[in-house]
């Protein structure tokens, strides 16, 4: 169980959810995250992978449906206890959580912004799924471009020509659009992926940002997958390469199509990813503190629990702190960052106050991660114990979802621009987004 105070004052509801997804985490999540942390890539992937198993009953107690607005199938959630779900589940591991986070992305945006067609067609039966059939992922980076894509967001156009162009684009031919390219060995749960939630450049366009958002099942002819790959971190969700060779997808499946709304969804969409990214992290951080103080109270050094020195006490406080004050922050930001995109879908979510939540939850986890390694010493660094992967988990998330410098790069050009006014600033975003 989850036993620590809660300054939010939780409702009864809040408390319950949270204690039932703590205990899927711990009981199912967590066990099966190790198995596959020490598995070989091809391994992870096959039928009978845990992963699927934990998947398949993620899907039946419904967490992928907890983005969606109510009236488009959703759980009915507030943000706060969207938020919840997010923490318990990468207490249990990133690469679950990671792996729920991006099964929506492709579905969640398709239910917002996409057409009825799109929704009855693939939103629906993702919905209504229990056994795990369909698995979403979302393939932005490609081989030439990783931190481009956040990059192009606000840097001035003419000198987002210099990024040369995409690895992925699109072209309309009749009612259908043809996708060609690669993206890169870095699209999380892709190996296993049913649909890929997809950015592509339009072909012929001047920058990497005049693109569109589509879905495309993975399942269509000339989409191929690359292995999944060998990292040192979130081994429990596999990663890999897809490649799209001519692929024909229907009008409709462009969930957002070329023009000015293109860099709008872009930029709100990464405050979504940037507050899932916020709550994995301090998540992520609880469970390296938890781990830390349990081990400091039984190790004996010097004749008494090492929790009793001075040095390591105080270490702990200051995980405490980090933990505490990240939660608090992410919390608030997710709350007003759900309730524009999802509640009300007005898109008005500000980026530079979601990028903050992500970078700073970013930074304390691994501070957090590495202070534990520390308090453990040499088991620290023996897998038996779990704060091993903890702390590799931590390492790879500063590169996940934008390395924390680009973010912060990215952040601070907001900061600069839009720092004085009260509301998110479509005018510039738009500006650069709609020069062709
Ligand atoms: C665990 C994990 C999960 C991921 N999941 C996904 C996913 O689901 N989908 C997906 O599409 N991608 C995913 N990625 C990819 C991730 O978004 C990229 O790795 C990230 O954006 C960085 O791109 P890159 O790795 O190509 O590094 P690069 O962009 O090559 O950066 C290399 C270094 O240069 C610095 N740098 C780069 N450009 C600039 C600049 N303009 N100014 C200053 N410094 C710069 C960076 O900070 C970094 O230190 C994932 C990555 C990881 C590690």
């Amino acid at each position: 169980m989850a036993k620590f105070l809660d300054l939010d004052e939780l409702s009864e509801e809040d408390r319950m959810l949270r204690e039932e997804v703590h205990r899927f985490a711990e009981e199912v999540i967590r066990p099966a995250s190790l198995e596959l942390d020490r598995m070989p890539p091809d391994e992870r992937i096959k039928p009978d992978s845990p992963y699927f198993k934990v998947m398949k009953q993620m899907k039946k107690l419904g967490y992928h449906r907890s983005y969606l607005p109510e009236g488009k199938g959703g759980l009915g959630l507030t943000p706060l206890q969207r938020y919840i779900i997010f923490e318990e589940l990468a207490w249990g591991s990133l690469g679950f959580a990671t792996g729920l986070g991006v099964d929506m992305i492709p579905f969640v945006c398709a239910a917002l912004y996409g057409t009825p067609e799109i929704y009855e067609d693939l939103v629906r039966p993702w919905i209504e799924d229990e056994d795990g059939k369909f698995h979403g992922c979302w393939g932005v980076t490609e081989p030439e471009h990783g931190s481009d894509y956040l990059i192009s967001l606000r840097e001035d156009p003419e000198l987002t020509i210099k990024f040369g162009k995409g690895n992925v684009v699109a072209e309309k031919d009749g009612d259908e659009w043809v996708i060609t390219g690669q993206k890169s060995a870095w699209v999380s749960s892709a190996p296993v992926a049913t649909h890929c939630g997809l950015h592509a450049q339009v072909k012929g366009s001047k920058m990497l940002g005049d693109g569109l958002f589509c879905i495309v099942p993975l399942d269509a002819e000339g989409v191929r997958k690359g292995k999944p790959v060998d990292m040192l971190g979130m081994r429990d969700d596999p990663q890999g390469e897809l490649f799209f060779d001519n692929v024909r997808i229907p009008e409709h499946y462009v969930v957002v199509a070329p023009g000015f709304f293109y860099g709008i969804f872009y930029d709100q969409l990464l405050c979504l990813t940037s507050c899932g990214m916020g709550a994995f992290a301090v998540g992520l951080a609880r469970a390296c503190f938890e781990e830390a103080l349990n081990y400091a109270r039984q190790r004996v050094q010097g004749g008494v629990p090492i929790i009793k020195h001075k040095n390591v006490k105080l270490k702990l406080y200051e995980m405490f702190e980090k933990v505490e004050t990240a939660r608090y922050y992410v919390r608030k930001v997710t709350e007003y960052t759900h309730r524009r995109i999802i509640d009300h879908q007005t898109a008005d979510a500000s980026p530079r106050h979601a990028r903050a939540a992500q970078i700073y939850a970013k930074k304390i986890a691994y501070e957090v991660a590495h202070d534990a390694v520390q308090i453990f010493g040499a088991y620290g660094l023996n897998k038996e114990f779990i704060i091993e992967k903890l702390f590799r988990d931590a390492r790879s998330m500063l590169i996940e979802d934008g390395t924390v410098e680009v973010l912060s790069l990215e952040a601070a050009e907001d900061v600069a621009e839009n720092y004085e006014k009260e509301f998110y600033d479509v005018g510039h975003i738009t500006r650069l987004f709609d020069m062709g």
